[in-house]
């Protein structure tokens, strides 16, 4: 392998434990009065006064949630940020801050992690995000990252998931099955490339998908719309294992049941061509992919005519009671019951 001599490679043992810490997190810069104490004492200290907090925190995994020879540091970082913003928009909420905490092998240099903070500070400065503190830690083998993040609502502004009413619409955001085939083109690059090297994959064609893939965005647009078209939800979660399991969660936390219309699933064209060559089912994708990052929620009947003059929002069927269970009506008009296929990091297969 040759050597890139202008690439340096500096042991994280040169810097010790808190200077890597402070190296790291050198250009974080405290954007909201709500963050009374960020990094460098026992603990953060927050105020959101009359509102709401709400918690969410996500673990990746090296092997298990990423692979480093496709992913870039970069966009690992800005993405191990926008899975946790995803949970906080889901309810509702404005996310205000993170931590981030990292377990880091040998095998990395100092400038593997600045790659990674330099996403993370990318994510944190787009989406308005304090950076309030973190661990950091050694690993035996690999990299792990840890995100929590805070945000706040007003309480009658949180959108659970059990808020589901008979009759009400399904919504779903942007469009989905992307980030799941982007995961498959990337896979097959990398095994190309393992054999032969000099073969400069061309992935113009996937652009969209590698993108949804590699550097996702979290809704807070979408969030911002149903604010601005006075629109409250009655029930919200964000797409990250795949519609089935995601519709499923929420008819269960709702008591309710639902029907979904294949032929209403929005799907980017790209998504149906790749789906053709790698001789794939699109439908199949959109209901069991993952890390698409959109919103899935429920609307009462009389919110439709605010929502539906709108490209990114799309009504993808209805709640029903609950004993007439979860189902998919096809395009040839048959019923299929939905079972949860999204991914699962601990199953078997
Ligand atoms: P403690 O010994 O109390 O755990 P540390 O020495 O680990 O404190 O951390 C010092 C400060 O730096 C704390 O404010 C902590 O939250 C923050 N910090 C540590 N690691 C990270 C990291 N990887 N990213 C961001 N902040 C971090
Ligand atoms: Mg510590």
């Amino acid at each position: 392998m040759i050597e890139d001599k202008h690439q340096q490679r500096t042991p994280l043992s040169n810097l010790g434990e808190f200077g890597l810490i402070d190296h790291l997190t050198q250009h974080f810069e405290i954007k909201h009065q709500s963050t009374v104490k960020g990094i460098g004492d026992d603990a953060a200290v927050v105020d959101f006064e009359d509102n709401q907090c709400v918690i969410t925190t996500d673990l990746l995994v090296e092997g298990v949630h990423f692979d480093l020879s496709y992913a870039p540091l970069k966009h690992l970082g800005y993405k191990s940020v926008m899975v946790n913003l995803s949970d906080v928009y889901a309810m509702n909420a404005t996310p205000k801050q993170i931590t981030v905490s990292i377990a880091v092998s040998n095998r990395f240099p100092l400038e593997a992690l600045e790659e990674l903070y330099a996403g993370i500070n990318t994510a944190a400065k787009f989406y308005n995000i304090d950076v309030i503190g973190g661990d950091t830690t050694s690993s035996q083998k690999g990299l792990l990252i840890s995100i929590t993040a805070l945000g706040h609502a007003k309480k009658e502004d949180l959108v659970y998931r059990d808020g589901a009413k008979d009759n009400d619409l399904v919504v779903l955001s942007g469009d989905i099955g992307a980030a799941y085939l982007g995961l498959q083109v990337l896979e097959r690059e990398n095994e190309v490339f393992k054999v032969n090297p000099n073969n400069q994959p061309d992935l113009s064609m996937y652009t969209y998908l590698v993108e949804r893939q590699l550097k996702p965005e979290a809704r807070r647009d979408v969030i911002k719309l149903l604010n601005d078209l006075d629109v409250k939800p009655t029930s919200m979660i964000d797409v990250s294992d795949g519609l089935s399991s995601e519709i499923i969660h929420l008819c269960k936390s709702s008591d309710v049941g639902a029907t979904i219309y294949e032929d209403k699933i929005p799907l980017d064209p790209t998504v149906i061509s790749t789906c053709e060559e790698f001789e794939l089912d699109s439908t199949t994708i959109a209901m069991s992919g993952g890390e698409d990052y959109e919103l899935l929620f429920t609307i009462q009947q009389e919110d439709y005519t605010k929502i539906k003059a709108n490209p990114s929002l799309t009504v993808i069927g209805h709640i029903t009671p609950k004993n007439n269970g979860i189902y998919l009506v096809t395009r040839g008009d048959t019923k299929v019951e939905i079972k949860a296929r999204g991914w699962n990091s601990l199953s078997e297969e």
